[in-house]
């Protein structure tokens, strides 16, 4: 062939420019990244983590397990080991299953991807936890979120109401919620179970330090399951959360997990861990003493109304809350600005609850920002 013609050829296919735009979903492009606030050297009460270490004999348990984990394998598979101590840490019967998953983050994005059936619905309550909107469009389902009521308890007549008008194929129903810290109404929840015709999890990221539970009530419901994460409980850097309900539903979830999701060193800690589960409670117990603290040091704080909490978080309002959070963080404090991020939020800050010196350290903080932007 003539080179000209080499030529001809080649620049009559020369493609347009491949751009992110071009190719990814829409509904991706339109999204933003979850976002976490840097924070070397602040106190940080914005992730609801927990602020113990591990009493240092625990310490030394783990670090034998760690020195002679086989990190040269891939891991158990079926995790049999740790779901073992899961099911005999929650006192779950024969025939509940149970999934685990890097993060309780990962079960909400496989349980999505298991029911998106084109124009099915995932619903749950605003505002709630964010990730139940971002994972409806990961997963290309519809997104349904109902208003809570003023006092962010669940708006029944709402809710019933758009079930029936949206049947949802999946609800998700924070338990007690993020980043209100309530329990909402057994009672409506049960409603909610009997009127669904889809799944019903009852997500219990903060079960640790709530007074209620729905896990006791798996097998009740055909359509109840019940989602857990050690994050809150001392071990957030693991990345563990587990999903517990009925075999049938397990099953089908199980299909969609990633064979190796949670790694050997995962593993063998949280077996350890759960060997020790009374020294994560009783660290439990302290933070739920130090959220009464520091509840009762919010509502003695002019112009802040402070939320009564189940969780180990308390979401407050009050004037100036941009400028507040501001002054916190330029006094080395970060907590949680959900100003701007709902309207039901406007003005609302979270701090999740830190040791006694980080909370006394964040009311003292927080009361000079009061001050100054009075
Ligand atoms: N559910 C709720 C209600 C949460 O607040 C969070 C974390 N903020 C999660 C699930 C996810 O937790 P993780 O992925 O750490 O298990």
């Amino acid at each position: 062939m003539p080179t000209y013609c080499i030529f001809t050829v080649v620049m009559s296919s020369v493609r347009n420019p491949v751009t992110p735009e071009s190719l990814v979903r829409p509904e991706i492009l339109a999204l933003h990244a979850y976002h976490v606030q840097p924070s070397p050297g602040m106190i940080k009460l914005d992730a609801m983590e927990n602020p113990y270490i591990l009493p240092e004999s625990v310490r030394a348990e783990l670090a034998a397990v760690v020195s002679s984990a086989s990190i040269n394998r891939y891991p158990d598979a079926s995790a049999a080991t740790l779901k073992d101590s899961i099911r005999k840490t929650g006192n779950l019967p024969s025939d509940i299953d149970i999934l685990l998953g890097n993060g309780s983050d990962e079960i909400i994005q496989l349980l999505a991807m298991a029911l998106a059936k084109p124009g099915a619905t995932l619903m749950s309550v605003e505002p709630s936890f964010v990730m139940y909107k971002m994972i409806a469009a990961f997963t290309g389902m519809q997104y349904v979120g109902v208003p809570l009521a003023e006092d962010f308890s669940l708006d029944m007549p709402a809710m019933l109401a758009s079930i029936r008008t949206h049947q949802p194929a999946l609800i998700f129903l924070a338990y007690p919620n993020n980043p209100t810290g309530n329990l909402f109404v057994a009672a409506d929840i049960e409603a909610i179970l009997q009127v669904s015709n889809g799944l019903v999890v009852v997500d219990e990221a903060y079960y640790a330090f709530a007074d209620n539970s729905f896990l006791p009530r798996l097998g009740e419901f055909d359509n109840l399951l019940v989602m857990r994460t050690f994050s809150k409980l001392g071990m957030a850097g693991l990345r563990l959360g587990f999903l517990a309900g009925p075999r049938n539903w397990l099953e089908q979830m199980e299909k969609l997990r990633l064979p190796y999701n949670v790694g050997v060193l995962p593993q063998r800690v949280a077996e350890v861990l759960l060997q020790h589960h009374d020294v994560l409670l009783q660290q439990a117990a302290q933070i739920k003493a130090d959220r009464t603290w520091l509840y009762e040091r919010l509502v003695g704080t002019v112009d802040v109304h402070a939320y009564p909490s189940n969780a180990n978080f308390i979401l407050f309002r009050l004037s100036h809350a941009g400028k507040v959070f501001e002054g916190l963080k330029q006094r080395g404090v970060l907590i949680k600005k959900l100003d701007g991020s709902h309207p039901a939020l406007a003005d609302c800050l979270r701090v999740t609850v830190g040791s006694p010196e980080e909370n006394e350290r964040f009311i003292k903080a927080l009361q000079e920002s009061i001050h100054q932007n009075i």
